[in-house]
């Protein structure tokens, strides 16, 4: 959550670590601070708020070092607080530490340091960090860089929890070192300068290549090197990658809010995603897979694995896994599954999907799908990110960086791309019949031309979303795959609206929700399985007689005098139906958010990417 940046070269730091904070503060943003190495030590300025209140600190104008680390802090321990604000630093001021994640001893590293001699201005855990570096580095008894590289490993081995952590020492001022664990931190490089960040838009103006560190894995920092370690010390080879998205992916471009441009960035996500691997004339090929008939009649079963969104986007891929390839499947929640002992063996096949590939319960539950013996492959957005460094195969939606909290082109990627593994799976295990395939295929391929065609219904959401937008509830309504979309599109409305929203399958209601149907209540419901609508619609009118106004969005011919509003969007295959469904569902979140006067793009109390578990 939250994020770090840091910068070392030949410029002035402080403008940079600044405009690098500003594009971080998405993930998270009760306090930000920065610390540079000057020429009488190292500067600190930090304060509770958000980078614009640091901006406009005086003393910010006179930092003037070419090394510097900077922070914005999503408080897990310690209110926020000036004092609680990071960066952080050791009794000595010799050492500035920023850290994002969780030590989970820090009360017992604490009484350790204060027994010997140490104080705490802070509640935090990380005040502990550049304590406890300061203690090893006065043991080594030498003033090298080795030295503090050696006292900065021997803190991190102590640690437990995750971290990504930067340190700079006005000892060492040509230099910093970095190291995570379980928590994001890229190094983005050019000759002679380094950027790091959490994740790679807030950099990708400067570079696109990229170092990716493992778990415990350090970087040695010099403007015009970096030196990796291994956790003994031991120096490691690390070829950087490069990456494709340009930085203008990263601006609004002319659109009010990142989320309003990324909902319309979906036919351009949805064809990135499909790229060459989609067509009618060839197998539908991912060659990073590599799996074989004999390998797929073994499995037993498949787990989707993820946390919010991209868990819906999981339930959405479950029916086409289940019908295509005839395995069943299970979709869990990350943070339940590591935690329920689930029945793991090399017979079932765990598929993870995390857009950021950062997710701590996601990472954690396949790393415990792995020492299971269970195959994993992690579907991400982010080529490099930690899952992908931990599964065994990994896939890729091409959706862009997505920069709003609430996630919209990443979603709809996601959804494609289990559809595309579906495919993938079926065309090796040869039972599915090849009209059937090559619909799907057509499908995918009409997509984002339907998508397009599903924006006309923007007016009349928007106009929907000015009669309820002072609302308290909002129900959602579908049966089958429509209601894995009624889910996303009740997490859409309180995501960003604040709307207390439910969704239900519609047949469900009746057992015990249709009591909180009152008069006036609305009531949202998505129509897109043929075989399943007139249940839904009887279900719909169950609620009509109670009171209710309806929205009904649907891809099939229904007398719109029956709802109060009735939003048209075009067909497709039911598997992929919720790539159209859940758009006006997207647009009708924001459009209350923004009748509300809320900030679309950073939600109160969430963070893009939950690097905690
Ligand atoms: N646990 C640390 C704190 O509460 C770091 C939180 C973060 O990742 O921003 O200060």
């Amino acid at each position: 959550m939250c994020g770090i940046v840091g910068y070392i070269g030949t410029k002035r730091a402080c403008p940079i670590l600044l405009a690098g904070l500003s594009r971080l503060e998405y993930r998270g943003y009760d306090s930000a601070g920065i610390s540079t190495i000057e020429k009488d030590g190292l500067s600190l300025v930090k304060d509770k708020g958000r980078v614009k209140v640091l901006e406009d600190k005086p003393e910010i104008n006179s930092l003037k070092g070419t090394i510097g680390i900077a922070h914005t802090r999503w408080a897990t321990h310690g209110k926020p607080s000036k004092e609680n604000s990071h960066p952080h630093q050791d009794n000595h001021k010799i050492f500035s530490v920023v850290h994002n994640g969780i030590i989970e001893n820090f009360q017992e590293l604490r009484s350790m340091l204060e027994k010997n001699g140490y104080n705490f201005l802070s509640q935090t855990d990380t005040e502990i960090i550049p304590n406890l570096i300061h203690y090893y580095y006065e043991k080594e008894h030498e003033n090298t860089v080795h030295a503090f590289l050696k006292a900065v490993r021997n803190c991190c081995l102590d640690l437990k929890g995750s971290f990504a952590i930067e340190v700079i020492s006005k000892l060492f001022p040509k230099n910093m070192i970095v190291v995570r664990k379980d928590s994001p931190l890229v190094i983005g490089t050019c000759e002679d300068e380094k950027y790091l960040s959490s994740d790679i838009p807030a950099i990708l103006s400067y570079t696109r290549d990229f170092y990716f560190l493992n778990d415990l894995e350090f970087a040695l920092l010099e403007n015009t090197c970096v030196k990796f370690y291994n956790v003994n010390l031991e120096e490691i080879d690390k070829p950087s990658s490069s990456i494709e998205w340009n930085a203008a992916a990263s601006e609004k471009n002319g659109y009010e809010d990142f989320m309003l441009k990324e909902i319309y960035e979906q036919p351009t996500a949805i064809r990135e995603t499909i790229g060459s691997k989609i067509s009618l004339d060839n197998k539908c090929d991912f060659e990073e897979l590599r799996f074989t008939k004999s390998y797929l009649e073994t499995i037993d079963k498949i787990y989707i694995v993820a946390c919010g969104t991209a868990m819906h986007a999981g339930l959405a891929g479950k029916n086409v896994i289940e019908k295509l390839c005839r395995i069943p499947v299970e979709v869990d929640i990350a943070s339940e599954f590591r935690y329920r002992n689930p029945i793991l063996n090399e017979k079932i096949l765990c598929i993870f999907i995390s857009q950021s590939g950062e997710t701590a319960d996601t990472i954690a539950a396949l790393k415990l799908a792995k020492r299971c013996g269970s195959k994993t492959i992690a579907l991400t957005n982010v080529i490099g990110s930690s899952i992908t460094r931990e599964a065994d195969y990994s896939m890729y939606t091409h959706a862009g960086p997505e920069i709003a909290v609430a996630s919209t082109k990443a979603y709809t990627s996601q959804v494609l791309l289990v559809n595309m593994l579906a495919v993938y799976f079926a065309e090796i295990l040869g039972n599915t019949d090849v009209s059937e395939i090559s619909n799907i295929k057509q499908e995918m391929l009409n997509l984002p031309k339907k998508i397009e065609e599903t924006f006309s219904c923007k007016d009349a959401i928007q106009e929907f979303a000015k009669k309820i937008y002072q609302e308290k509830d909002v129900f959602f309504l579908g049966r089958g795959i429509d209601e894995t979309v009624a889910k996303e599109g009740a997490l859409k409305l309180k995501e960003i609206s604040y709307i207390h929203s439910e969704s239900y399958p519609a047949g469900e209601l009746k057992h015990g929700p249709i009591s909180l149907i009152e008069n006036g209540i609305t009531v949202i419901s998505i129509l897109t399985d043929s075989a399943l609508m007139e249940k839904t619609i009887s279900n719909i009118q169950e609620v009509i007689s109670r009171g209710a106004k309806t929205l009904v969005i649907t891809s099939h011919a229904c007398d719109p005098s029956m709802f109060d509003e009735t939003i048209q969007i075009p067909d497709t295959i039911t598997y992929l139906s919720p790539i159209l469904s859940i758009i006006p569902l997207q647009l009708l979140a924001y459009y209350i958010s923004k009748e509300k006067g809320l900030d679309v793009d950073k939600p109160r109390n969430l963070a893009k990417s939950v690097t905690v578990e």
